[in-house]
Order: C-alpha cells, then structure tokens, then sequence
C-alpha cells in the first residue's frame, strides 16, 4: 500500500509505473494512457477517500487548535493558511485517493 501512495502523489500510475497520473497539477488523468487503468472511478472509490482526507484535513487542526485554546481572532490567518496547504496539496490528496482505491480495489478482486 505505501508502495501505491509513494508512486500516486508522484503521478505515477500505480499499476505500471508510468507517470500518467495527472492531466494538469490539480486534474487526473480519467484513466492511465499506459496501461488502460481507471483512476477516476464515477461510481465509487477515489470520490470517498477525498472526502474522508478532506475532512481530516479540515478538522485536524481545528481539533489542535481547541485543543491548545483557540482564540477567534486567529480565525482568519489560519483559514488562509489552510486554504493554501489545501491548494498546495491537491495533486497530493488526489494521488493518495487513487492510491487508496487502488490498493482496496486490487485486494478485493484477488
Ligand atoms: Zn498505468
């Protein structure tokens, strides 16, 4: 599985190795060029591991920040910081999702 993530937020395709993964920095390729792998999946998959990561990503902080005493007027500053490691880390939630779906999608199928 850390063999999957460590190609996926690199952009390559976990199956064959090739770096097909993304389109643009922030849009996946719907499947691999190489070796005809689905990565974006409309029925399952990549859409709820995002989701999940997202949120985890999201409440993380928060819970640290209430944690150690959150004060409002630290709201903004740290919304804004959160929505640039958000941006910033798109390529790398996309790849972790394509990692993640992959793995439970090619243990499933064995
Ligand atoms: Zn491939």
């Amino acid at each position: 599985m850390i063999q999957y993530i460590n190609l996926t937020i690199r952009g390559y395709c976990p199956k064959c190795n090739k770096k097909s993964l993304f389109l643009t920095r922030f849009k996946l390729n719907e499947l691999c060029g190489n070796c005809g792998l689905v990565f974006l999946d409309n029925n399952d998959g990549i859409w709820f591991f995002l989701l999940v990561i997202d949120r985890a990503f999201f409440i993380f902080p928060l819970v640290v920040l209430m944690y150690f005493g959150f004060k409002p007027i630290y709201f903004i500053p740290i919304a804004i910081i959160l929505i640039i490691v958000f941006i910033y880390s798109t390529p790398f939630r996309l790849g972790l999702s394509v990692a993640l779906d992959y793995f439970f999608k090619s243990k499933s199928s064995k």
